[in-house]
């Protein structure tokens, strides 16, 4: 993804939205959007009547920045959704769920989902035993990920890992945290998924 280099809490205050792009700080009363609920930029608390259209590119745009994916990517999966079984908008959200760096996140063994790319990119994660440092990597049911045994070692991994313990872990997957290991159970279903989007507005953003 083209990198983002403006304060990632102007996207929260754009969506409407605590995307959650900053680890622990999200959970805490220094969370940007907490404190400033409205758009950012000298407009921001004057523009209220949204077209169709903008609705539909703020979701798209909503989607983009929760899970940290480009335009390019984000088109090619609803390509890939429209051809699977079931509905289209879900299916994109489930492409989206089953990234890599996304389940890394999900298990709590990064504070956000760029840090869990980076660890994914850094090569700290194994899929079935072995390396794999492609965060898009798209993963299956019964997969099993782990962090690599010199990284659990490490005392500033022990406390990022610590710092999410509580983090509620998604039904489909299976954590086992003494062991930083974890299966992907079965596929995601919509209400397993924690985004608060209407998926269907994307849908109708693409199908123009
Ligand atoms: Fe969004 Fe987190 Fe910034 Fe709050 S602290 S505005 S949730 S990125």
């Amino acid at each position: 993804m083209a990198r983002y280099t403006e304060a990632v809490c102007k996207l929260c205050r754009r969506e409407g939205q605590k995307l959650f792009l900053k680890g622990d700080r999200c959970y805490t009363g220094k969370c940007a959007y907490e404190r400033r609920s409205y758009a950012p930029g000298q407009h921001g608390q004057g523009r209220k009547k949204v077209s169709e259209y903008g609705l539909q590119l703020r979701a798209k745009q909503h989607i983009s920045r929760y899970y940290g994916v480009s335009e390019k990517q984000l088109r090619k999966y609803f390509a890939q959704a429209e051809k699977l079984k079931g509905m289209t908008g879900e299916n994109l959200l489930r492409l989206c769920e089953l990234r890599l760096d996304n389940v890394v996140y999900l298990l709590g063994w990064a504070s956000s989902r760029a840090q869990a790319r980076q660890l994914v990119n850094h090569g700290h994660v194994q899929v079935n035993g072995h390396k794999v440092d492609i965060p898009s990597y798209r993963l299956k049911p019964d997969e099993a990920i782990q962090v690599r045994q010199k990284t659990k070692e490490k005392d500033a991994y022990k406390t990022i890992v610590e710092s999410n313990a509580s983090r509620p872990i998604p039904e489909w997957l299976d954590l086992d945290r003494a062991a930083l290991s974890a299966r992907v159970v079965t596929l995601p279903e919509r209400s397993q998924m924690a985004i608060d989007v209407k998926e269907h507005l994307v849908v109708e953003f693409y199908s123009k």
